[in-house]
């Protein structure tokens, strides 16, 4: 249930409604709009609660939160979330770009890649330290090394690293490097590791997977925001169907769905949902035509040597590229890239 309050109720008024909603053993929180502030009342349904908070000072109604999952729902929160962290900033009039290869795989590549790609205005550096490879016998990262080299590159240039954490226990030491941690589309169901992430203070990348519904994708992040952390990003980047021309397909309304949806940012990954480096810059360019709020894709000094999905890879030159096209669908659509 939410708990609205009258516009004006004061600190006291809220304060009392939260010892209410606990006494009625319901977890309470807070959010603080522009014109009232709402106080949402989460757990098992109990006959009489709504009764006995609607009849609190100060309140204006209880109204039932529908959707299944509660806090990333609108119903609970209007205002868009915005994440911000070093240089990248995501949500509302800001589209952030995440951009570097898909491993980490040398000092020399981390760094000069990201030179590049801070110069082609990306605000984040991706690259992944432990890569969940389909075969085990593929690369699997540089494991901790990766992190010290994505922290040397952010040092040098400023960029919000953004790398996977694959299990609960790694999530510490990720967090010790990273300033977003993401959840791969393998694991977007690992229920531990969600609330390992939920229990940290950086902000999250939840990769939807593949063959996860719009439901199944919302309920993992209302995982890590039930946890406790409430910068959550979320990340289409293409689900399994029968087309093969490319890695994945891209289903682009997943954007515009999830801004009617819930309130987090939508990242969009043009690399992994395509599979083709000649397809990236294109469905870079409708992602913001549908309203992303970010895109994390893969850049590489020198894509044929990649370690890693060195065929989705952009070289360098396509992603200054798509930066200045992308830009301009962004003053399109009144949103600054
Ligand atoms: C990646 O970003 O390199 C990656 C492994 O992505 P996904 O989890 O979407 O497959
Ligand atoms: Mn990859």
């Amino acid at each position: 249930m939410i708990v609205v309050m009258k516009p004006g109720a004061s600190q006291q008024q809220v304060q009392h409604i939260v010892e209410r909603i606990e006494q009625l053993g319901l977890r309470s929180h807070i959010i603080v709009g522009t014109e009232r502030t709402v106080i949402a009342a989460l757990g098992e349904k109990r006959d009489g609660a709504k009764q006995a908070l609607e009849t609190g000072e100060g309140v204006e109604k209880v109204v039932p939160i529908l959707a299944p999952y509660k806090m990333a729902s609108t119903e609970v929160k209007k205002e868009p979330t915005v994440v911000e962290t070093l240089g990248l900033k995501i949500g509302r009039d800001r589209i952030g770009v995440i951009a570097g290869p898909c491993s980490v795989e040398s000092r020399e590549q981390i760094l000069e890649i990201a030179q590049l790609v801070k110069e082609a205005g990306a605000g984040g550096l991706r690259g992944g330290a432990f890569k969940p490879r389909t075969s085990p016998y593929s690369f699997q990262g540089m494991k901790e090394k990766g992190l010290e080299l994505l922290a040397e590159a952010r040092n040098k240039t400023g960029l919000a690293i953004v790398t996977e954490v694959m299990a609960p226990e790694h999530v510490s030491l990720v967090a010790r490097y990273a300033a977003v941690l993401q959840v791969g589309a393998r694991n977007m169901q690992n229920y531990p590791l969600l609330e390992a992430v939920g229990e940290c203070d950086k902000p999250a990348l939840l990769k939807r997977g593949p063959s996860a519904t719009m439901d199944e994708f919302l309920l993992a992040a209302e995982y890590i925001l039930k946890t406790g952390n409430q910068r959550v990003m979320l990340c289409e980047r293409g689900i399994r169907t029968f087309e093969d021309h490319t890695r994945f397909t891209l289903p682009l309304a997943t954007v515009p769905f999830l801004h009617q949806t819930t309130h987090l940012p939508i990242v969009v990954d043009p690399s992994h949902g395509t599979g083709k480096a000649s397809l990236v810059a294109p469905m870079a360019m409708a992602a913001v035509a549908a309203g992303a709020d970010g895109l994390i894709v893969e850049v590489h000094p020198d894509p044929e040597k990649a370690l890693s999905d060195g065929f989705q890879a952009l070289t360098p030159a396509v992603f200054r590229q798509m930066m200045v096209d992308c830009r301009k669908i962004a003053v399109a659509v009144g949103k600054k890239l």
